[in-house]
């Protein structure tokens, strides 16, 4: 029995999916104590965006080490702070024409979308908050509120109160416009909803399975934000930073959020690092009303400044990330092409895409089949039936060729052994087969 297998809790997760021991990693690979090479298409879940151990920003943070830069600051004012709020103004904010404040809050993803959550309340005297079925905004208490997933809801042991759920885009089916229901439960006084205080959105659902809203959706649920005056969060820990091809994942869907949480890939060297956006005019805390004993991890402020100003300077970036989001476009829409005979279907954009097999068993085989092969794969969504390529937005062009290759000759053996449309005897037997 492994050290992991006799100490860690039960609860560990990816070690099960992937159960080998990594010492090493650049880009796009890991290594593991056998030299074996793994291609990554889950990139830390999305908090490597730029990378394992990005050359740069690995420079930057060894140089500060080196001269005893300070490593935990509480909230203090420090070089490193400085540098990079003045790199999030120049590189990001500034050329967007986006004027936000900024709350440093503690690591972690689910600390950002606690403050902004209890922000919102604070600044508007209601309690209720509207999130998304299949939404993933954390497992803290009040971030769970707003988590749809069962798996998780179920391990809070306590009731998760001031959320409502309303059906994201498409939750209905392609016809159906979701926010005209929104619109009218909002304003039918008999309807049940108690108005809420903001909205919070993903604008690609991560853990949901790559489901990405469209711009239309996303104009109308912001319109309908304003129009009824409740603020419009957007949770950008895992579709921001780059992933959806621009820094926000809203930019193409022209919208101006009230609150918009980053974390996942801000340090951009997978460092915790966590901060809330937000309007001015919303920034009524009190001095120290929300705190958290690491909310200034400088190294994390050292790597996130290189990483604006070494990849956030010019547009060039994004074209690279939208080439790349392209050629998986093309594979995965040749895929389901190809083996048309069976329910797989594309999802998502940039490079935040995903292989919806319809089934969560056939998407584990196929995983697993991924992994036996050299790459690493997770699944997603509601039943978990959805492949989803999250793989570091600075991937090689070849290295990137060779990962959907695995991918696709993965889907093909697995596809071929279950017969098109199967009864679920064969299915279960074409299952057997391959596993
Ligand atoms: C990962 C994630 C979170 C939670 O972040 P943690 O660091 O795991 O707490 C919240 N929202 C979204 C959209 C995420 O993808």
């Amino acid at each position: 029995m492994s050290i992991f297998e006799e100490l860690e809790s039960n609860v560990r997760s990816y070690s099960r999916s992937f159960p080998v021991t990594f010492v090493r990693s650049k880009n796009a690979c890991l290594y593991t104590e056998n030299g074996v090479r793994y291609i990554d298409f889950l990139a830390g879940a999305g908090a490597l965006n730029y990378g394992h151990n990005p050359s740069v920003l690995k420079t930057a943070l060894v140089d500060y080490i080196e001269c005893d830069g300070i490593t935990h600051g509480l909230d203090m004012q420090t070089q490193a702070k400085r540098e990079f709020l003045e790199g999030l103004k120049q590189y990001i904010l500034a050329p967007r024409n986006m004027d936000y404040r900024v709350q440093f809050t503690g690591p972690t993803g689910t600390n950002a979308v606690e403050a902004a959550m209890k922000l919102a309340r604070k600044v508007t005297g209601r309690e209720n908050i509207v999130a998304f079925t299949n939404g993933f905004h954390g497992v803290s208490l009040g971030a769970l509120a707003a988590t749809g997933n069962q798996h998780h809801r179920g391990a809070a042991g306590v009731s998760l109160n001031g959320v409502t759920h309303m059906p994201y885009d498409g939750y209905l089916g392609d016809d159906i416009d979701t926010t005209a229901y929104f619109e009218k439960v909002l304003c039918d006084p008999s309807s049940g909803l108690d108005f809420p205080a903001a909205v919070i959105v993903e604008t690609i659902q991560g853990e949901g399975g790559a489901t990405a809203a469209s711009f239309e959706w996303l104009e109308k649920l912001a319109a309908l934000c304003k129009s009824y005056d409740i603020l419009l969060i957007v949770d950008d820990i895992q579709a921001g930073c780059g992933r959806s091809g621009t820094f926000f994942s809203f930019e193409e869907a022209g919208i101006s959020p009230d609150i918009i949480t980053l974390s996942k890939s801000l340090s951009g060297y997978g460092l915790p690092l966590s901060i809330v956006l937000f309007k001015p005019e919303l920034d009524q805390w009190e001095p120290g009303e929300h705190n958290g004993t690491f909310r200034g991890n400088n190294l994390a402020f050292v790597t996130a400044a290189a990483s604006f100003s070494h990849f956030w300077a010019d547009n060039r970036f994004s074209q690279e990330i939208g080439r790349k989001a392209a050629m998986v476009k093309g594979t995965l829409t040749a895929l389901c092409l190809e083996l048309s005979g069976h329910e797989l279907s594309h999802r998502g954009r940039g490079l935040m895409q995903g292989l919806n097999c319809a089934r969560g068993d056939l998407a584990a085989v196929i995983a697993a089949e991924c992994f036996r092969r050299g790459l690493i794969i997770e699944t997603s969504g509601a039943h978990d039936e959805v492949l989803k390529i999250l793989c570091p937005l600075t991937i090689e062009h070849d290295t990137l060729k060779e990962g959907l290759n695995i991918l696709t000759e993965a889907v093909r053996q697995v596809c071929q052994a279950v017969a098109p449309e199967p009864s679920e005897e064969d299915y279960f037997e074409g299952l057997r087969l391959v596993s």
